[in-house]
């Protein structure tokens, strides 16, 4: 044996597996060819980044329309970020958002497929394996260096204006002979590991970044730490071992990873991988005085995939407000197909923004009011009454009260070619409905400046006396026409506009006096619709508080 080898064992006394082994057992995938593999790999921090969720989005999206796998991995090796119960928030997040992975973790406490554990705080029988096998190459070694010497050497690189870190002539127990090593490990000092690195500042490493192009940056030349002293390993390293056995193609991730490519792809080198494709992906930008910045945890709400479920904005509103960022030309798409489910359009990465791209909250209302505009009343209904249950105690008391009554204010203008925009989100459903419950209308009475108060008395005086509860659109209209010439306004705007002068307003200005008695708006959607579903007592009741207020 040589005495690299006895290194080897000393390091790792009850690795006795080879890394054969686990390409035998996790061997490649049977998929079709151009099937791509991708992952999310969150560390457990507890709460779902709209980040997080873009990007797994995004790696969703790439396996289904390859016809390939989308799984979920945990990186817990960093117990000092762990947040208790912070993967199943995120899982329950990615669910919740229809972003539900095929293997690995799929929902909180379920995991699913042949490549695990999904879980690295799992693996560490698998990463002592990799690592003593690199040992034994003479590819890692130990490194005895304590928290001091790491200082004087960041002193003596800072005192020569060199870079930090561990590499070079500033890399000590590089230096150690097997031998040395050896009889230290034996005497029972504490080590990491290191990667003995064979790259060089002076070359560069060329990749194609799948969203970003070809990127060019220096090799690594740092002897990066492969397991820390307690046996844990690093992410960088645990990530390439998990890639490899777990046979990802794709490593779809946020662009601060870039940065640590050349380190990535010289581990996947050094272990004998075939390194994945790369793609980062810019992160989602907020505009705040005219600087771009990144949304941030601490300052921005909507970093927070929480934020857009307190809002009440349906899971689909989000996603397809995602795709529009994720892929310049989904609008187009979308406006051309507006009934196609999302997994029919054909995404490319290739259309991914290679600068960030900018939240806009106005866009996502958009978006969301079209998506709503396109749910049934029932589904409306059900969602607004679970949203108002969690977030609005006093709006559901009241819709609960009368589930049919509910279901009528979110039906009316539903359902048509043209339906109304009127919600973005439930938040918004509280104010859209008040006027409909007594306990919430306020009966104020704002008439436009051009209509007289007692010309509006007599308007709705005389509309109490042949109200018609049972009428459609078409008669109720006529009713209000009908009446106008005995009171001075104008049956038809057309001839009003002719002669302003001649009358006290037009049949549309005597509506909008009866719009304001009933619900005290000015603007609402169909008022024929809203006057039957409100019925004629309450009707009543709303012309004659107005009549005596005026
Ligand atoms: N665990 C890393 C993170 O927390 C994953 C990075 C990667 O996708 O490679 O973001």
């Amino acid at each position: 044996m040589t005495a690299r080898e006895k290194l080897a064992d000393a390091m790792f006394p009850d690795v006795a597996l080879t890394p054969e082994h686990f390409e035998n057992i996790y061997p490649p995938r049977q998929l079709k060819e151009g099937a791509r593999v991708t992952r999310l790999a969150p560390s457990p921090t507890g709460y779902l980044h709209l980040g997080v969720l873009y990007s797994a989005m995004v790696n969703k999206l790439t396996a289904d329309t390859s016809g390939g796998l989308f799984y979920f991995r945990l990186e817990d090796t960093d117990s000092k970020r762990e947040v208790e119960g912070g993967a199943e928030d995120i899982l329950r997040g990615l669910n919740a958002y229809g972003i539900t992975p095929e293997e690995g973790f799929v929902a909180p406490g379920e995991v699913r497929g042949g490549y695990g554990p999904y879980r690295q705080s799992e693996r560490a029988a698998i990463y002592h394996v990799y690592v003593k096998s690199l040992v034994a190459q003479g590819l890692a070694y130990p490194c005895f260096c304590t928290e001091e010497e790491r200082q004087a050497a960041r002193e003596r690189q800072e005192a020569a204006k060199a870079r930090t870190g561990y590499y070079g002539e500033y890399a000590l127990c590089r230096r150690l002979t097997d031998e040395e090593a050896l009889a230290r490990v034996e005497a029972g000092e504490s080590y990491v590991v290191r990667l003995r690195s064979p790259g060089s500042e002076e070359r560069r490493i060329r990749f194609d970044d799948l969203i970003k192009g070809t990127i060019e940056m220096p090799e690594n030349d740092e002897d990066i730490v492969l397991l820390k002293s307690d046996g844990i390993p690093t992410y960088h390293f645990a990530h390439a071992v998990d890639d490899h056995l777990m046979r990802t193609t794709h490593v779809l991730r946020g662009d601060e990873w870039i940065a640590s490519v050349p380190k990535h792809l010289q581990l996947f080198r050094v272990l004998g991988f075939k390194p994945p494709k790369y793609g980062h992906i810019s992160p989602i930008m907020k505009e705040e005085g005219g600087n771009k910045r990144k949304l941030s945890k601490r300052k921005d709400p909507e970093a927070a995939v929480h934020y857009f479920v307190q809002q009440g904005y349906p899971a689909d509103s989000v996603i397809e407000y995602l795709m529009t960022i994720a892929s310049s030309d989904f609008e187009d798409w979308r406006r051309r197909n507006p009934a196609e489910p999302r997994g029919a359009f054909p995404f490319n990465l290739k259309k991914m923004s290679a600068s960030g791209a900018l939240f806009d909250p106005d866009k996502l209302n958009d978006v969301s009011k079209t998506v709503i505009s396109r749910m049934d009343a029932d589904e409306v209904t059900d969602a607004v009454i679970a949203w108002a249950a969690e977030y609005a105690p006093d709006f559901h008391r009241l819709l609960a009260r009368d589930r049919e009554y509910a279901r009528g204010i979110f039906a009316i203008d539903r359902g048509g070619s043209k339906p109304r925009k009127d919600l973005a989100k439930w938040a918004d459903a509280p104010d859209f409905a008040a006027y409909f419950f007594d306990e919430a209308f306020d009966g104020a009475l704002c008439l436009p400046e051009h209509i007289a108060p007692a010309d509006a008395k007599a308007v709705l005086a005389a509309y109490r006396g042949v109200y018609d509860p049972a009428q459609d659109r078409q008669a109720w209209f006529q009713t209000i026409k009908d009446l106008a010439p005995s009171l001075g306004f104008c049956p038809e705007v057309k001839e009003y506009k002719k002669d302003p002068d001649g009358y006290k307003g037009h049949a549309g200005d005597m509506s909008t006096i009866l719009r304001l008695a009933v619900t005290g708006r000015a603007n609402t959607p169909d008022l024929c619709g809203i006057m039957r579903l409100m019925g004629k007592e309450r009707v009543l009741a709303r012309l004659d508080r107005a009549i005596a207020r005026l």
